[in-house]
């Protein structure tokens, strides 16, 4: 029988809806909207629709989207002093600063000048340490989705055998982080891993962050398994004209998998809900507010 579809379009539909409440009670709460800040510097397409359209989902929300677009050759001081403003800004809840950043600029240097109480993408170190020893963090959006989705699909994941391919510190590492506060028994694989289908073959849960299109084969996967693919590759697809795929052969590995994500419709989605999350966690933070337990 063909895998379960884990359908990320309705739940990050789904997700926004209640999103959108709490923005509200929010609001009325404190008399001010919950605030989130992009940054986008240069001129990469690519990231100019990422920051378009987490604008557009924020202001959709309820919430107000401020946006600041630099010029490419913008110098880092000038940007840290950017950074600097909306740390101090009360009408700022969240700040994104768009990744890749033009080469004059060092990224981990911005990134460490973030607010970590504002650090929406859960990039600064301080909120991968208290991701890594269990306390309230500000958690990278992408493997925050995947654990959404995990959780809904299986309900309680204590006791699964768990392979996260990649340890990027945008996905892989969180998302094992994540898997481990659930109880699950995590294996992180990476482009060092020896016999890496002999190790995905024992995972209950599979989780493919690899950049790689279709790496993984049917036949790496253990019948009946959940399997969530992050990758965004795109190919060509004939006529000069291009597709996405994921990490993971779909076709095939639909066929043995228990429930699976698709590409596109599956993780993608689930990354700017959980952002729209963390900027509401965030705000409740820092308005002394408890955080409400259903975000
Ligand atoms: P990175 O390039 O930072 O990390 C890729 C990881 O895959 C590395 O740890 C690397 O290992 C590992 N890897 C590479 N080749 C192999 C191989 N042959 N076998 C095993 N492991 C391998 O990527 P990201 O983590 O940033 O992203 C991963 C994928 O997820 C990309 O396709 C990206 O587009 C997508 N993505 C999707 C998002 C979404 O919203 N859906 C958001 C973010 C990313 P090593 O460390 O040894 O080099």
């Amino acid at each position: 029988m063909a895998a379960a579809l884990i359908d990320g379009r309705a739940a990050a539909e789904a997700l926004r809806a209640r999103l959108a409440i709490t923005a509200d009670f929010f609001k009325a709460t404190t008399g001010r909207p919950a605030g989130l800040a992009t940054v986008l510097v240069g001129e990469d397409p690519a990231s100019g629709v990422y920051v378009r359209s987490k604008g557009k989902a924020t202001r959709e929300a309820g919430m107000e989207s401020f946006s600041h677009q630099l010029p490419a050759d913008t110098r880092e001081a000038d940007l840290l002093a950017l950074v600097e403003k909306l740390n101090r800004d009360e009408q700022v809840d969240g700040i994104l600063v768009q990744l890749p950043l033009p080469e004059q600029i060092d990224a981990a240097r911005v990134i460490d000048a973030i607010d970590p109480a504002k650090d929406v993408d859960g990039f600064h170190v301080v909120n991968a340490g208290r991701l890594a020893v269990g306390a309230d963090a500000l958690v990278p959006c992408t493997p925050l989705g995947c654990l959404h989705l995990l959780k809904s699909h299986l309900g309680n994941l204590s006791g699964a055998d768990a392979v996260v391919i990649g340890r990027s510190n945008i996905v892989g590492k969180p998302m094992a982080m994540l898997l481990l506060g659930e109880s699950a028994t995590v294996t992180i694989a990476h482009s060092r891993t020896g016999d890496l289908p002999a190790l995905c073959r024992r995972a209950d849960i599979l989780v493919a962050a690899v950049g790689r299109p279709e790496m993984v084969r049917g036949d790496w996967i253990k019948p009946g398994a959940t399997v969530i693919d992050v990758g965004i590759n795109r190919v060509p697809a004939g006529e000069g004209k291009a597709k996405l795929v994921g990490d993971v052969a779909f076709d095939e590995a639909r066929e043995v998998a228990g429930a699976i994500t698709p590409v596109p419709g599956g993780v993608g989605p689930m990354t700017i809900a959980m952002l729209l999350r963390n900027t509401l966690v965030a705000a409740h933070r820092r308005a002394g507010l408890a955080v409400p337990e259903d975000l």
